[in-house]
């Protein structure tokens, strides 16, 4: 039995490097770059002003106060996409807005609060001080600068920055395509009635939507009996279909265990079985022809914790990540957390405003409501009691983030 450790580095040094396609900008939220981007240009690409006002000479202006206002001739005014023809001359001002060149001559603005304008004559009514209210060219970023690098996850600021320097597409890592294999004779899909014997299958959805947090596309496919030819046939599909498989259940001992016979029938070489962890020791990784099968146990629980520690850094690997951990932060007991066993125990718990982490209920693998109340997980080791008030990392996963 592998150790958490010796089994993430083995899943992680199998991934190949990420494959890069161009996608448009607007399209590229949640993306992995695979490409350094520089900036053609610089940001702002030009002097402009930071108000509505009156672009001035900042010397004209030196002297002038509330009880003493300096009188400066209006020669023009320049609206947003315009520039100044003329410039400003001693003693005159033009009237300009938010994000309008500076015109020639000037050297700050005076905003429109601190005016008093009549005709053609403008009172300034405050003192400015050279470039005050001035957004100078290439302050934000300099032409030439990089402004994302390989490895970063595309947020909706760096969409912003990147079509702000005029980029219309990026390269980003291809989205693996996951297939979702659920198997058990006993599941059903929601939405039909059960027999007795029969639960519903709730792996596929969240298992989906956790493939959708870290950038996969995930392909559920038809729900599998327990048997060797049934198994063997999804997972051919899977594997036609799909970059990676992701099984549930059949993955134990048990007789009707079939996805690692099944795997080995169609070529794929199994690369370990079992990890250290509760929950989750039933857990294959395995390749075929340049793909790979994780394996995950049924138990919901078992499932969702083996995916967030296993496969979602694969994944995440596959697509060229910089940061592939979970998000995590201290947190403060405010109850005992006991692991009486051998194995290493990620247990589920609720994290609140405060950082104090409470059990998101009984820990148990089939406890569904205390997996849907967890948003974080925390590491008890091996026959150990972490007593409360204690301040233990808490790594954080969906569900009420
Ligand atoms: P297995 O890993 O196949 O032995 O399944 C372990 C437990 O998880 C059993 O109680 C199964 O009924 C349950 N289980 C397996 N797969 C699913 C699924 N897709 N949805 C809900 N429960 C499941
Ligand atoms: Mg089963």
């Amino acid at each position: 039995m592998l150790t958490y450790e010796e089994a993430l580095a083995h899943v992680l040094a199998a991934m190949p490097p990420a494959k890069p396609v161009e996608v448009p900008v607007a399209e590229a939220a949640g993306r992995f770059l695979t490409e350094s981007v520089s900036s053609p240009l610089a940001l702002p690409p030009f002097d402009n002003s930071a108000m509505d006002g009156y672009a001035v000479r900042a010397a004209d202006v030196a002297s002038a106060g509330t009880d003493k206002p300096v009188a400066l001739r209006l020669v023009g005014q320049v609206g947003a996409g315009q520039v100044f023809k003329g410039s400003v001359g001693v003693q005159t001002c033009v009237r300009l807005f938010t994000g309008t060149p500076l015109p020639a001559g000037a050297d700050a603005v005076v905003m429109q609060e601190d005016t008093h304008a009549d005709g053609d004559t403008v009172q300034v009514l405050d003192r400015a001080r050279p470039w005050e209210n001035v957004r100078l060219r290439g302050e934000d970023v300099k032409s030439g600068a990089v402004i994302a690098t390989p490895g970063v996850r595309l947020g909706a600021g760096h969409l912003n920055l990147l079509a702000a320097v005029g980029t219309a597409s990026v390269r980003v890592a291809k989205r693996p395509r996951v297939a979702l294999v659920s198997t058990g004779s006993e599941l059903r899909p929601p939405g039909k009635p059960l027999v007795p014997g029969q639960i519903y299958e709730s792996n596929r959805p969240m298992l989906a939507s956790l493939l959708a947090e870290c950038g996969a596309e995930a392909l559920p496919l038809p729900l599998v009996p327990d048997t060797l030819n049934r198994t063997r046939s999804a997972l051919q599909r899977a594997f036609t279909e799909c970059d990676a498989v992701v099984t549930t259940g059949g993955a134990s001992v048990g007789q009707l265990d079939f996805v690692k016979a099944a795997f080995a029938e169609l070529g794929g070489s199994q690369e370990f079985w079992k990890v250290a962890l509760k929950p989750g020791k039933p857990f294959i990784f395995g390749s075929l022809a340049g793909k790979f099968l994780f394996g995950l146990p049924g138990n919901p629980v078992s499932a969702y914790v083996t995916f967030l520690l296993l496969v979602r850094p694969a994944l995440l690997r596959w697509q060229g990540a910089n940061e592939i951990s979970l998000p995590s932060h201290p947190g403060t007991l405010a109850e005992p957390l006991v692991n009486r066993g051998d194995r290493r125990h990620f247990v589920r718990v609720r994290v609140d405003a405060e950082g104090v982490a409470h059990s998101a209920g009984t820990q148990a693998s089939h406890m569904l409501h205390s997996l849907a109340a967890a948003n974080g997980l925390v590491d008890v080791p091996p026959e150990t009691t972490l007593a409360a008030g204690a301040v233990v990392r808490v790594l954080r996963c969906s569900g009420g983030l």
